[in-house]
């Protein structure tokens, strides 16, 4: 689904030769993100980091769903798989109509065909991360891809 982000903080962002740090917002700060999407119209409460903080192997975005709110349409996706982080509140998940019950700490990965819409059902903020990344495509993953450096740590006073 294309969208196109309403509200740029990109200014808030910090870059190094080798990093982009990005300030996304205090989580109570969530439900002020939007984006703007064609045939819907402006949706409160999602916020995409991938052109914000310079990713390149995944899109993730930052999400607010308020009490009672639920999403309005099923949705797919072509070659990404999605993970839901539920970091806040309680909700359900539909996939291909089995219904899953979330909550802090919940953590659903969904194929690209999974026919999925999701709800906030309690009376608190729903807060979660989306990530989504091409399914397949992890080649190194836990600490098979990382190299501690021979250098002893050491931080500017
Ligand atoms: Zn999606």
């Amino acid at each position: 689904m294309t969208s196109t982000q309403t509200i740029s903080n990109k200014s808030n962002a910090r870059k190094g030769s080798n990093f982009t740090a990005y300030e996304g917002g205090a989580r109570k700060d969530w439900p002020n993100h939007s984006i703007e999407i064609p045939g819907l119209g402006k949706v409160s409460g999602k916020h995409f980091l991938k052109d914000m903080a310079d990713l390149t192997g995944c899109e993730i975005s930052i999400n607010s769903l308020p009490p009672g709110a639920g999403m309005p349409f099923y949705h797919q996706h072509q070659q990404n798989e999605e993970v839901y982080i539920f970091i806040q509140g309680k909700g359900q998940m539909q996939i291909d109509g089995e219904v899953i019950d979330v909550q802090e700490g919940s953590i659903v990965r969904i194929a690209p065909k999974g026919m999925r819409t999701w709800r906030n059902n309690s009376n608190e903020p729903l807060l979660y991360i989306v990530i989504q990344m091409k399914e397949n495509s992890l080649n190194q993953y836990g600490l098979g891809d990382g190299v501690v450096a021979d250098i002893a740590v050491s931080w500017p006073s």
